[in-house]
């Protein structure tokens, strides 16, 4: 048989503390599931200031279990599962910088983008709440636009996160900046296999109508939480269905960039 996904490149772990499984577990089933490539982007570990307490990531005090385990992942399936040691960050304007500084390179090959809250996380909301406020969506592109300006990501994900119910030429003219910035950085964009799943707003076949035409390129996502979702063949031929019908740009690998040095 087939296999399905050759590489994927959002697989969280229990480390973040809402997905299960050690990173083990997902090295075994990307293997059984005929995958070359997987990438581990636990959610990050943030250095927020003392007295926040982010309920959905990575403790400080659990990465070096977290690179540790991922490291003995990559010798133990060496030959047969290219592995890398990534991160799913959100861009928190006030606290960004102290992040990058904080990383080595042996700590990480890669970062992706996943903006799940606005401003700096403890000051901002969610953006995944249905909206019909253009400030709101405005706030989200601008923020997301700044983070890729950064060069540092190696795709955005699930950029439909931004659950806008307005009117769709107000969508259209933001997301096109969105877009047309991923381009200009050179980032891919996801399909999330996630969310269709479980029927999120994303992935948003207006989004697709927005960016197929600019050129923008895209990369399915699985977005595992469990190991057994390395398995998601539905899913994966629903994301083709929309590959197919919007004629999106597809690429089967992603180019790290790598944020440390
Ligand atoms: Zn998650
Ligand atoms: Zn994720």
């Amino acid at each position: 048989m087939e296999p399905l996904i050759t590489a994927n490149y959002h697989t969280h772990s229990k480390y973040c503390r809402h997905a299960s499984g050690e990173p083990e577990d997902y090295a075994k089933d990307a293997l059984t599931a005929g995958m070359k490539v997987l990438g581990f982007s636990d959610h990050t570990p943030y250095p927020f200031p003392d007295g926040y307490y982010s309920g959905f990531r990575m403790f400080p005090g659990d990465k070096k279990d977290y690179i540790a385990d991922v490291l003995r992942c990559r010798e133990a399936f060496a030959d047969k599962l290219e592995i890398h040691l990534g991160y799913e960050v959100e861009y928190y304007p006030r606290h960004f910088d102290a992040l990058i500084k904080g990383l080595t390179a042996t700590e990480c090959d890669y970062l992706i983008l996943g903006q799940h809250f606005t401003n700096n996380e403890y000051d901002g909301e969610y953006s995944g709440e249905e909206t019909d406020d253009v400030g709101k969506l405005i706030t989200y592109v601008d923020q997301v636009s700044e983070a890729l300006e950064t060069g540092l990501f190696s795709c955005l994900c699930h950029p439909e996160l931004i659950h806008f119910s307005g009117p769709d030429e107000i969508y259209e003219e933001h997301m096109t900046r969105l877009v047309k910035t991923a381009i200009g950085t050179n980032t891919p964009l996801e399909i999330n296999l996630r969310g269709i799943r479980f029927g999120a707003q994303y992935p948003d076949e207006r989004f697709f109508d927005i960016a197929a035409p600019l050129g923008a390129e895209f990369i399915i996502g699985v977005d595992a939480h469990d190991p057994d979702d390395l398995f998601p063949a539905p899913e994966y031929e629903k994301a083709l269905e929309y590959v197919k019908k919007h004629n999106l740009r597809l690429l089967d690998r992603l180019e790290l960039k790598k944020p440390a040095v």
